[in-house]
């Protein structure tokens, strides 16, 4: 099977996350660092918004990348004029196939589907651009019907159709399924677009490449509309460690392009989902034995990329001491043997108390106070020695 090919689809369905809204530059720096990162298409935009949106997609156009650049419209005339004027490498046009969809938002029979195909299609396979058909809300389509639309797709000179989960209802079962279907059906590119709402983007996107998709539409970080799409850090690195299939993406470069879409979408990357974010790299707390730090792949799985991250250590109710020594080492502080009992002891209380992990100045208290306990229970001992003494003089 050959490589995947990721298409990011950031900057427009991306885009499409409540409150996110890029800048021009930000838009343009976002497709050169995805392009630097080894991302082989990315899609830019909606032509048919208009003359501003056009001159957003021409900016990055002129940025000459190496991705290649997708636009996206409906499959009609309208879209496809618009998509032409905009010299991107790819054209994709796209079309609901559900009956659902059909009658209620288009009140439309399936014949119009395959009709707008052999106009639309035709017509745009005479310009020198790559054309692909979405097939919107593919996964709630009578599968029977989505063989038929791909078919006349590939009929009348499409490259590549995709299929959309558009409401992210599927299972990777169901979507191994449909698109082993369509594999069989016709000798195309196939797509997967999956969407979030079960937190089953990712299985659902490696599902499909395990059943012969060729491209994944991706965004960073699961950005996108309601429950956001799949994300593009994890299935560049979930094709390369669980389908044997790399991707080409500099894997090193993920964070920082992760970081830039944290600051232009104003929005947090959850630590603890991003596989290329903070949380990846913190030791498991039940870990008693300091054994990441010796034997990684007891304990990891996969080659987190960090660059300009540092491991650290998880501080919490189930630490152990081999953790108290890791946290204070991270501070330059040897800590003495007989010591991390009572250290263990306040990281716990800490923790349990508030929710949190202890920052470094925390611990130094830590230290501190622990150092004026025992000096009390010394004193303790002492007079609890001297009183015996005492007793033994008379
Ligand atoms: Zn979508």
């Amino acid at each position: 099977m050959s490589a995947p090919i990721i298409n990011d689809t950031t900057l427009c369905d991306g885009e499409q996350t409540v409150g996110v809204a890029f800048t021009l530059d930000q838009r343009c720096a976002i497709a050169a660092a995805l392009s630097r990162a080894g991302v082989a298409e990315i899609e830019v935009g909606i032509p048919a918004l208009g003359e501003d949106e056009i001159a957003r997609i021409k900016a990055i156009v002129d940025l000459n990348l190496d991705a290649r650049l997708m636009v996206w419209g409906d499959l009609t005339q309208r879209d496809l004029a618009a998509a032409l004027r905009c010299n991107a490498d790819i054209v994709h046009l796209s079309i609901p196939v559900s009956d659902i969809r059909l009658q209620d938002k288009l009140q439309k029979p399936r014949r119009w589907v395959l009709e707008q195909i052999a106009r639309v299609i035709a017509e745009a396979v005479k310009s020198d651009r790559k054309i692909s058909l979405g097939m919107e809300d593919a996964s709630r389509a009578d599968p029977a019907f989505l063989v038929q639309v791909a078919r006349c797709a590939q009929q009348h000179g499409a490259q590549r159709v995709r299929f959309a989960d558009t409401l992210g209802v599927l299972d990777p079962f169901s979507t191994y399924e449909a698109i082993a279907r369509l594999r069989d059906a016709v000798d195309l590119e196939i797509e997967i677009h999956a969407h979030d709402d079960l937190g089953l983007a990712t299985a659902n996107t490696l599902a499909a490449l395990r059943a012969g998709a060729t491209h994944a539409n991706t965004t960073v970080d699961c950005l996108g509309k309601r429950a956001g799409n799949a994300a593009l850090e994890e299935i560049v690195i979930g094709a390369r460690h669980l389908l044997g299939r790399d991707t080409g993406i500099n894997t090193e470069a993920l964070p920082a392009v992760c970081r830039l879409i944290e600051w232009a979408s104003g929005r947090i990357i959850f630590s603890d989902k991003s596989i290329v974010d903070r949380g990846v790299l913190t030791s498991d707390p039940s870990d008693r034995t300091g054994g990441i730090t010796k034997h990684r792949r007891t304990h990891e799985e996969f080659e987190y990329p960090q660059p300009g991250r540092q491991r650290s250590v998880a501080l919490g109710e189930h630490c152990g001491p081999q953790s108290v020594h890791q946290a204070y080492s991270a501070l330059g502080v040897s800590v003495a043997e007989w010591l991390v009992p009572l250290l263990l002891d306040r990281i716990r209380h800490f923790a349990a108390q508030y929710k949190q992990a202890p920052s470094a100045s925390d611990l130094y208290r830590f230290l501190a106070e622990a150092g004026e306990t025992l000096d009390l229970r010394l004193a303790e001992a002492l007079r609890a020695l001297k009183l015996d003494l005492s007793r033994t003089d008379s």
